[in-house]
């Protein structure tokens, strides 16, 4: 223990278990790199106007939970809570809209929101992203919906399932706002609540607490209200899904907490994680190019929460297919045998071999115990005698058996235990 901790809300990955993370974020990953989405990295803080014009001045990541700093320059800064508006702010920089389109692109960072800390809530989390720019196309938003599906089912998750909604579009979502509204006014709601009608009504279909849901039955539901483009589009979505052997749960009140939201909007949920259910969540957000000062642009895109994917993880039991861990130790005796197996190590590491050492110059028994303790299957051991004889005993650590193998075959020797042919 030093003086310091980690600060509130806050964790560190730390090995073992900091595998799972490397392993939720590939699986997240690697679908979207076949499907031919590009890498992008934007910085961990932007102006703070991005984020209040992009993400919306009243939403609750605004109002509450961003963090924000006056630099010594004295610009006002924040850290960023979300990607999406960084992502689409870089992505107009670079004239990426100019091109081919759609853009299709996909991040994976840090993300800094001051909630109150409780299990799966964190001040600083991680997620994995992706937007696509440029294009309107239910194909699309089913793409993005199948992509993040096949990302949870890859990690062998059983337990997400998808809540499916449509927002409408400019056309029709004023009027449903108004008649949303007039329901809203004759309810028994407090003064935040009430100046959230004026602002934002959807989200008060959002609001988690029991009192106001138990009002909110037979409120009016966008769905009744959508144009029949959006009824159209929404029912080619529905349509890919389900020709690609995806469920979903139509969810007439699933609206998500950011204004720049249009037409197709969805979360993947999760039953095992206690009070937090959102392992991730996303959308069309056709109007937020314009909100930042950019061109039209329709868009949609999707943030997956790593932290909360690998707690669901836990929750199911699963162990991910990890990386190999240490498969070789060296164990030298004497400083000959220091050098000659230092350099095996570095030539097994170079050949694909996981390989350690006992640094620190242990000696035989403490050497051997930390060859068990890195749960390597061989180790190498050798002293002033084998060396003399050109070379290194292998012991079996499962079996306890061992036998010198010569140092020019050695390598050979031990890619052919470790990595049979398949016969
Ligand atoms: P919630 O309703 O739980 O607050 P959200 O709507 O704020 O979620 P998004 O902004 O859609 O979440 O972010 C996408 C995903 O990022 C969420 O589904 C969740 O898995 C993860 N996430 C969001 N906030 C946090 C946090 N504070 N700690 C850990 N993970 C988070
Ligand atoms: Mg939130």
């Amino acid at each position: 223990m030093s003086t310091f901790s980690a600060p509130r809300g806050t964790y560190d990955l730390i090995p073992p278990d900091s595998a799972d993370f490397l392993a939720v974020r590939e699986a997240m990953a690697a679908p979207l790199r076949r499907a031919g989405y590009g890498y992008i990295e934007t910085p961990g803080f932007e102006q703070v106007e991005l984020f209040s014009r992009g993400v919306g001045e009243s939403t609750d990541i605004v109002t509450k939970e961003m963090y924000t700093l006056t630099t010594k320059g004295g610009d006002r800064l924040a850290l960023r809570p979300e990607g999406t508006a960084s992502v689409l702010r870089a992505a107009l920089e670079a004239n990426l809209h100019r091109g081919a389109l759609p853009v299709k692109l996909w991040y994976s960072g840090s993300y800094y929101r001051y909630e109150r800390p409780q299990a799966g809530r964190y001040r600083h989390f991680s997620q994995v992203g992706a937007e696509v720019l440029g294009a309107e196309d239910p194909a699309l938003d089913a793409e993005l919906i199948i992509l993040a599906a096949d990302a949870y089912a890859s990690l062998g998750l059983t337990g997400v399932r998808l809540l499916l909604n449509s927002l409408g579009d400019r056309e029709c979502r004023p009027g449903y706002r108004t008649a949303l509204q007039d329901f809203l006014r004759g309810l028994d709601l407090d003064e935040d609540t009430r100046r959230r009608i004026e602002v934002n009504p959807l989200r008060v279909l959002d609001d988690k607490r029991e009192a106001v849901q138990r009002q909110l039955t037979g409120a009016p539901l966008m769905r009744d209200h959508l144009c029949e483009a959006c009824k159209e589009y929404h029912e080619q979505v529905r349509e890919l899904l389900t020709g690609a052997g995806i469920t979903f749960e139509d969810d007439p009140k699933l609206v998500r907490g950011l204004d720049y939201y249009t037409r197709t909007t969805f979360e993947f949920v999760h039953d095992g994680l206690g009070s937090q259910s959102a392992v991730g969540g996303g959308g069309r957000y056709d109007g937020l190019s314009e909100m930042i000062g950019g061109p039209a642009l329709p868009a949609v895109g999707w943030a997956l929460g790593v932290d909360r994917t690998v707690l669901a993880l836990r929750a199911e039991k699963i162990a991910p297919d990890l990386p190999r861990g240490t498969e070789v130790f060296a164990v030298p005796l004497g400083e000959d045998a220091r050098r000659a197996l230092f350099a095996l190590v570095t030539e097994l590491r170079r050949a694909g071999v996981a390989a350690d050492f006992a640094y620190g110059g242990k000696g035989m028994k403490n050497g051997m115990k930390s060859a068990d303790r890195s749960g390597a299957r061989f180790a190498l051991v050798a002293g002033e005698r084998d060396l003399a004889e050109g070379t290194v005993q292998l012991k079996d650590l499962a079996s306890g058996e061992q036998s010198p193998v010569g140092l020019g075959a050695l390598v050979g020797t031990l890619l052919a235990a470790l990595r049979p042919e398949p016969s």
